[in-house]
């Protein structure tokens, strides 16, 4: 008996999968494994909104596969151990993944392809999440780039990223053997049910991602100019897919440089470089170990946070701090698992600096509402609004709420989504002027320290 294991991880998709291809290639059963690892030291287990949005696209990859007449295998353990298993269990003398970027992750996937190829198991690891793999795309010194732009410049100075692979029309049967059921896993909340929201604005799985680009490309992309106002729907909505591989960023480059409109592919140059950021954030996460934890510039280790005032967070966590554009985007967070950019920016910046809240509570808490929460995004930008990641918004640059409501909501379109326009408003919580002062001063005494 031969055949092959694919691993997946965080590339939930048939199409443009170099790993399942090289799995079809290599011959005999192909079997399909997601495992839930919680248990191996240093993985950080997913948020609740991450968890929801996994239960749906697990269900989906399983009805893809099974349109395909295969199906999906779950098993939850250390993946050290679970791998082994399976290849024992299977019979399968390969195995295929596709490769992950954070250090725990690294040397694990490390440790698995030594041991697998040590017992005479081949096992073999593809770029298919990043258009360009972080140590890719160097300085002349063969330094990462820290700063955002000369990194966008080297990286569309590479070779153009390969096409897209298909997905297979059908795939050998899976070896006979177990799998979970994945209602045990237990990622839908029950009691109470919160993801109502959640089920009305998202389509987890492959389909879903297809739908989502295909309809930003015709509806919304000659708009992306307009991306910066939240009322607009100008944005692609892509980044919880992407974040779970339901679409790759390749198929994404593509359709971009493909069939467009005159005004589509006006707008194209922006949004591929918004694209960009995201390969940067991973970049930076790549480099940086802890970069949800450790401040990559050190010199912050020294900032003076306040103490938490957990009735404080409070309003900031479910929208109450009598600031509008804050307030609507942390309700928009907190039912629909998402923010918009320009939104997440303010209410970022009025937690960091306004309340003077330590960026890593923020970074937790959107760790756990978001549907598109990811290590690198999300820490990154976290660390980008603070001012203590690479490229970062110069502390002293602090956001005015108010003013980016005018700005970029001004007829309060977005805001009465969120925050009825009768609704009886909270006082607001801090004054403006004076918190922006103390958040200068515990920025100089950083600087003293
Ligand atoms: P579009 O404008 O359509 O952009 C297309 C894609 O480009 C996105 O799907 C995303 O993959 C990428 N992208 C766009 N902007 C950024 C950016 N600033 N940084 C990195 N990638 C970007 N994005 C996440 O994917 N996951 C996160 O956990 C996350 N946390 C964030 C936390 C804070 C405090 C802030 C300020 C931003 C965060 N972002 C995060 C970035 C950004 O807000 C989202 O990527 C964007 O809102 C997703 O909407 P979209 O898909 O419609 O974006």
């Amino acid at each position: 008996m031969s055949g092959a294991i694919v691993w997946l991880r965080e590339d939930l998709r048939l199409g443009d999968n170099p790993a399942l291809r090289a799995a079809i290639d290599h011959g005999g059963t192909v079997t399909v494994v997601v495992v839930l690892d919680e248990d191996t030291p240093g993985v950080r287990p997913v948020g609740a909104a991450s968890r929801w949005w996994l239960h749906h696209s697990l269900s989906a990859l399983d009805a893809d596969l099974r349109d395909r007449h295969s199906r999906l295998v779950l098993r939850r353990g250390p993946a050290a151990r679970v791998i082994p298993e399976l290849v024992a269990e299977s019979g399968a003398d390969a195995v295929y993944w596709n490769r992950r970027y954070g250090r725990v992750e690294r040397d694990l996937d490390a440790g698995i392809k030594t041991a697998l190829t040590e017992g005479g198991t081949e096992a073999h690891s593809f770029a298919a999440n990043l258009l360009w793999e972080p140590w890719t795309v160097l300085t002349g010194q063969g330094e990462p780039f820290k700063v955002f732009t000369p990194f966008w410049r080297a990286a569309q100075a590479m070779p153009e990223p390969r096409h897209p692979l298909p997905a297979p029309d059908d795939l050998p049967g899976p070896a006979d053997v177990a799998s979970d059921d994945l209602d045990d896993w237990a990622f839908l909340p029950t009691a109470p049910d919160w993801a109502g929201g959640l089920r009305d604005a998202w389509e987890p799985g492959e389909a879903g991602a297809h739908r989502k680009l295909e309809q930003f490309v015709h509806d919304a992309l000659e708009d992306y100019d307009k991306r910066d106002e939240p009322a607009m729907a100008a944005t692609s909505d892509l980044s919880p897919h992407l974040r779970w591989g339901e679409v790759s960023p390749y198929q994404v480059w593509h359709r971009l440089h493909g069939e467009l409109e005159p005004a589509q592919r006006r707008q194209a140059p922006a949004f591929l470089r918004q694209l960009a950021w995201r390969e940067f954030n991973w970049n930076e996460y790549f480099h940086c170990d802890h970069l949800a934890t450790v401040n990559v510039r050190r010199e912050f280790d020294a900032f003076p946070w306040r103490q938490v005032d957990e009735d404080e967070l409070d309003r900031w966590r479910h929208g109450r701090t009598g600031f509008d554009l804050v307030d609507a985007g942390m309700r928009e967070l907190w039912s629909s698992g998402a923010m918009h950019n320009r939104v997440r920016l303010a209410a970022a910046s009025f937690l960091v600096k306004n309340l003077l809240v330590d960026w890593r509570i923020g970074e937790q808490w959107f760790w756990d509402t978001l549907v598109d929460a990811d290590p690198a995004n999300n820490a990154g930008n976290w660390q980008w609004v603070a001012g203590s990641g690479f490229d970062a918004a110069p502390y002293f640059r602090v956001f005015n709420p108010d003013r980016q409501l005018e700005r970029f909501d001004p007829h309060r379109e977005y805001v009465h989504r969120w925050v009825p326009a009768d609704e009886d408003r909270p006082e607001p919580m801090v004054d403006l002027k004076a918190s922006r002062q103390r958040a200068l001063d515990a920025y100089a005494e950083m600087r003293r320290a």
